[in-house]
């Protein structure tokens, strides 16, 4: 990462924010908007360009292709010349919980723990990338049948009044869970001393072009659910739905969520020290649900094919093994993001699924 720091005469502090992980989903996203839509300076690192090729050599874009963390005399020195940190690189995928747990914990606590420090010390704004599985379960995932025993439950997660429920410790899932929940109140504290700047995004369940890999293709093991199906999808395979599907997801477009992003840094007093659900409640579907919605619009687009689309049902310890366990619901309280930053959502499933379906078709046709 030496002399990795682009010297643009002229451009000060304030118009320059470093993307740590702008070379993943949402960062590649968010990168693209930043450069075409803005007139920020960035500093991008990730290990991986592959979904940003098209951007390298623009004007106002600094990559380092390296882990962010190889090189902390470099870190500080790029931290130290913004204003802004979109804090994005970490290990955010289910598989990965239970087959490589220390990793982790590694990546969305302890190394990211620096982020915290150096923005503290150069006065810089830290817009941090937690997740909704902090949320946990639902109250009503703890009772069998589903009733709550009588406790109050609306079903939308708060920010600020939703109680966070995750299994025992041998439940590895949610190490992730709990790693991220901790970096919260890392930050929280830090922000209650008068010692940083933060925002925090709990995603929920972002979808849309060049999400993951599909497996065996680029890409090995498991991926989140979308690519799993688009897998399915593409080689005229069963649709894997794990203990049933019935577990419910509330899907959010990728354009919505960097439209947030972009509230968020247009917004920064009214963001400060604030949590920001961001996600689409409109779009709540089971996971069953989501598969047949997703084999209906492809039979649409393309046609079932000679095999026909179908669905089969496979046990999570069979899929993920050992340690695995499932947030049951996750809907979005997003009455803070639009109090605050006059946003909301605007893209239904159905319409997010047929772009992102086309995406992977057109990417992947070629395989
Ligand atoms: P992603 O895996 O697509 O992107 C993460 C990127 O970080 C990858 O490009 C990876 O190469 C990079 N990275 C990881 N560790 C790195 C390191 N040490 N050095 C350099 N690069 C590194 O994930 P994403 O979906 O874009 O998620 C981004 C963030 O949002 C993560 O913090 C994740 O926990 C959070 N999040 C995402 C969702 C979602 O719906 N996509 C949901 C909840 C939380
Ligand atoms: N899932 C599934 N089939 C798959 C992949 C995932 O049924 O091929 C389920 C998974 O068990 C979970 C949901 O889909 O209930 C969403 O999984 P994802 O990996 O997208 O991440 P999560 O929302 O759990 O963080």
């Amino acid at each position: 990462m030496e002399d990795s720091v682009k010297k643009e005469n002229g451009t000060d502090r304030k118009n320059r924010i470093v993307i740590p992980g702008c070379g993943g989903f949402i960062g590649s996203h968010i990168l693209r908007r930043l450069l075409t839509k803005t007139e920020f300076f960035v500093t991008g690192i990730d290990r991986s360009s592959s979904r940003i090729t098209d951007l390298l050599g623009h004007s106002r874009l600094n990559f380092i292709e390296a882990d962010i963390y190889s090189d902390s005399e470099n870190l500080r020195n790029i931290i130290s010349t913004s204003s802004v940190v979109i804090s994005l690189a970490a290990l955010c995928n289910p598989s990965l919980y239970t087959s490589i747990p220390v990793e982790v914990i590694e990546s969305n606590f302890v190394k990211p723990y620096q982020l915290i420090q150096l923005c503290s010390e150069n006065n810089v704004w830290l817009i941090h990338f937690s997740t909704c599985e902090v949320y946990g379960k639902t109250k009503a995932a703890l009772f069998s049948d589903g009733s709550c025993n009588g406790l109050r439950d609306s079903g939308a997660f708060n920010e600020d009044t939703s109680q966070m429920i995750v299994g025992p410790v041998s439940a590895q899932r949610w190490c992730y869970a709990v790693a991220k929940q901790l970096y919260e109140r890392a930050l929280f504290a830090w922000g209650s001393e008068n010692r940083l700047k933060y925002t925090i995004i709990r995603p929920f369940n972002f979808i849309g072009p060049d999400m993951d890999y599909i497996p065996g293709i680029d890409g090995e093991g498991t991926p989140r659910v979308l690519a799993c199906f688009m897998k399915a999808l593409l080689t005229k395979t069963p649709l894997k739905l794990v203990d049933g599907g019935m577990s419910r997801r509330s899907f959010t477009y990728i354009d919505d969520a960097v439209d947030a992003i972009v509230a968020v840094l247009k917004h920064p007093d009214a963001s400060r020290n604030q949590i920001f659900n961001i996600g689409n409640p409109a779009n709540e579907l089971s996971i069953k649900e989501l598969a047949h919605l997703m084999i209906s619009i492809y039979k649409d687009l393309y046609g079932a094919g000679e095999n026909g689309l179908t669905v089969e049902n496979v046990s999570s310890r069979e899929f993920y093994g050992a340690g695995y366990e499932d947030c049951d619901r996750r809907i979005p309280d997003i009455s803070n993001a639009l109090r605050q930053l006059g946003w909301h959502p605007e893209t239904n499933l159905e319409i997010a699924l047929r772009k992102t379906v086309q995406a992977y078709v057109n990417k992947y046709s070629g395989f």
